[in-house]
């Protein structure tokens, strides 16, 4: 059984959506068919809640007409009328649904999370319809799953966490006898359902997640990753026009790159696939020929295969008087943070072992809360509280690689030449990727420098040996 994800720009119109269909069904059943919505439609359908929000009638109207042009143009590419039909009904149906949540907000004059999720859940339906109509109108049957039945999740509305065993329990009554029945099954990407039954959303970008959530829940033999680039690059192709693909990377490798800003995967992506040993394919739809990036147990060479860089972080030290006090000031901090829902990027500890550091998420209200909300906590102690905002943690990611003593030396030494200084490092204990925390601003400047140090010779190396062996036409491979 496979399962074959398609992002947005790869289902972005009615050309797209039908290549993406033909690219399924080249794959042999049982296959699902994960879809985010069509490209643009998640930005949009947050447009018009907020706009509704304030009661901006012409932007909700402007925008909702522009979301309706977009599914009727991938409607419209339905040659049969029969199936044409059948996808028009459901569309308008989530159409009119969408206009009824919007008339809630009105209502409200405000926008709650729950809400937000059920609207934005409108793009990924649209196109579970739009994209099983389109298999059908290719001679395949197929049926649309709207995973807001499928994949359980808590309640944590906009990045809820999937509950697994129960995800596999639905995916059993609800996908299992479609597959069984010859059904290509379309589900929706992105969203789930919250114990009240509401839609909940995985995040942004967390259509990937629901393939291998997917995948593990119905032991998938594989999940493809249909994206608009050729597989996971040795950066991002849009700030390092030199890329290259990596043929092959690790399950650790690949988490730390999508832990680490590759946008390419979202953050949560792999886990899943680890526990059942699910082979995870990246692919492109613009290039289908492509063997693409294959990311599997096992790992290869101790060479760097990719740097990315996430930005827009919040990097807090506290400084304690005593070692003693170290405890309950980081428990202080952990607790916090937890309540806040802020995610923690890393944690170290200085060797003096009356320091620590926390590189986190940016979150609303940003250092001037969090040190208002930790002088609360930690009253009157002489514990000393530093915050930055616009902090980016740079990522160098390559198994091996970052357990060589030299390779952190060589990224410090590039970073200096570029001009770029390093407010902390931290070589990781899994020897997976070695870690630089920078200021925003320097991000591009200091992963285009260390993709020219540390992946640049080893494309030359291997341009040359491609060379000896004259095989002129293939594309360039890191690793
Ligand atoms: P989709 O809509 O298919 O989910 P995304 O836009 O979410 O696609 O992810 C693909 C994009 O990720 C690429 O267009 C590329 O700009 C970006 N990206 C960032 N880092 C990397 C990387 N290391 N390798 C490949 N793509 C990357
Ligand atoms: N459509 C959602 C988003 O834009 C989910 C996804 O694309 O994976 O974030
Ligand atoms: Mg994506």
């Amino acid at each position: 059984m496979i399962v074959l994800k398609f992002g947005g720009t790869s289902v972005g119109d009615s050309q797209r959506v039908r290549e993406a269909a033909r690219i399924a069904l080249a794959q042999p059943a049982p296959r699902v068919v994960v879809v985010s919505a069509a490209t643009g439609i998640t930005n949009a359908l947050l447009e018009t809640a907020r706009a509704t929000a304030r009661g901006d009638v012409d932007k909700r109207a402007e925008t909702v007409e522009y979301i309706h042009t977009r599914h009727t143009e991938i409607l419209e590419g339905i040659a049969a009328p029969d199936h044409r039909a059948f996808a028009r009904e459901r569309i308008d149906w989530l159409h009119a649904a969408l206009d009824a949540s919007l008339d809630e907000i009105a209502a409200a004059g405000k926008l709650s999370d729950r809400l937000s999720d059920r609207i934005v859940s409108t793009g990924e339906k649209c196109l579970s319809v739009l994209m099983s109509a389109t298999i059908r109108d290719l001679g395949y049957a197929a049926s649309p799953v709207f995973c807001d039945t499928v994949i359980a999740t808590d309640d944590r509305h906009g990045s809820a966490r999937p509950d697994r065993v129960e995800t596999r329990e639905r995916a059993d009554q609800v996908i299992r006898p479609l597959l069984d029945d010859g059904h290509t099954v379309v589900a929706t990407g992105f969203i789930g359902f919250a114990p009240d039954g509401s839609t909940t959303t995985l995040g942004r970008g967390g259509s990937d997640y629901s393939a291998t959530l997917l995948g593990a829940a119905l032991d998938a033999d594989e999940v493809q990753i249909w994206t608009d680039v050729p597989g996971v690059l040795s950066a991002d192709p849009r700030k390092v026009a030199r890329a290259r693909v990596v043929p092959e990377i690790s399950y650790d490798e690949a988490q730390e790159l999508a832990h680490f800003g590759a946008k390419v995967l979202h953050p949560r992506t792999i886990r899943p696939a680890v526990t059942l040993n699910i082979p995870v394919h990246i692919l492109s739809t613009f290039a289908p020929e492509e063997p693409g990036t294959v990311v599997t147990q096992e790992s290869s060479g101790n060479h760097v295969k990719a740097v990315t860089a996430l930005r827009g972080l919040i990097l807090l030290t506290i400084d304690v008087p005593e070692l003693e006090d170290l405890a309950p000031a980081a428990s202080a901090v952990f607790r916090i943070l937890d309540e806040q829902h802020v995610e923690i990027v890393t944690v170290s500890q200085a060797s003096s072992r009356r320091r620590m550091t926390f590189l986190i998420d940016a979150f609303l209200g940003g250092c001037a809360q969090l040190e208002r909300l930790l002088g609360e906590h930690l009253g009157e102690t002489e514990t000393t509280i530093s915050c930055s905002e616009d902090v980016a943690a740079v990522a160098a990611v390559g198994a091996g690689a970052a357990a060589l003593p030299s390779s952190l030396s060589t990224m410090l030494t590039t970073l200096q030449r570029a001009n770029v200084s390093v407010l902390a490092t931290n070589s990781q204990d899994s020897n997976v990727a070695m870690l630089v925390i920078i200021q925003d601003r320097d991000a591009e400047r200091a992963v285009a420098a260390l993709h020219d140090r540390l992946i640049r010779p080893q494309l030359a190396s291997h341009r040359a040996r491609r060379r000896r062996s004259q095989l002129m036409s293939e594309p360039f491979r890191v690793g």
